[in-house]
């Protein structure tokens, strides 16, 4: 078997120097759950279902608002799929309005069944 330099060889979690054999990717178990648990965290059983349904709910609204502002009827998005009861966040107005967002894409309940769709350019503050 060749020598592998293993003098810059860092855990992967931690980025402290890693003893003893080359092939290690982290300096100990502790490290190497933690990296594993993190890259698993987004992908569990409860977060992946709820985030489908969040990125459809973005996807559906970004198609009716291509231009950033828009009108739409409620039905129409619930003909696409859209489920009302997911959203990321709720911007609530002075007059007393909400806005709910699914990321970037939002929307406020008007007046006949219609809603007004809007984006946020810079989300977070
Ligand atoms: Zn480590």
């Amino acid at each position: 078997m060749p020598l592998r330099d293993t003098k810059n060889r860092t855990c992967e979690h931690c980025g402290e120097k890693i003893l003893g054999r080359s092939d290690k990717r982290f300096c100990s178990d502790y490290c190497r759950n933690s990296k594993h648990n993190e890259e698993n965290r987004d992908t569990s059983n409860y977060m992946r279902p709820v985030n489908n349904i969040l990125r459809k709910n973005r996807r559906i609204l970004a198609q009716y608002n291509p231009t950033g502002k828009a009108k739409v009827l409620g039905t129409s998005l619930m003909e696409e799929g859209f489920n009302f009861a997911y959203f990321t966040n709720v911007y609530e107005t002075k007059k007393g309005g909400k806005y709910f967002f699914c990321y970037d894409q939002g929307y406020i309940q008007i007046e006949d069944g219609y809603f007004a769709l809007v984006v946020r350019e810079s989300y977070v503050k």
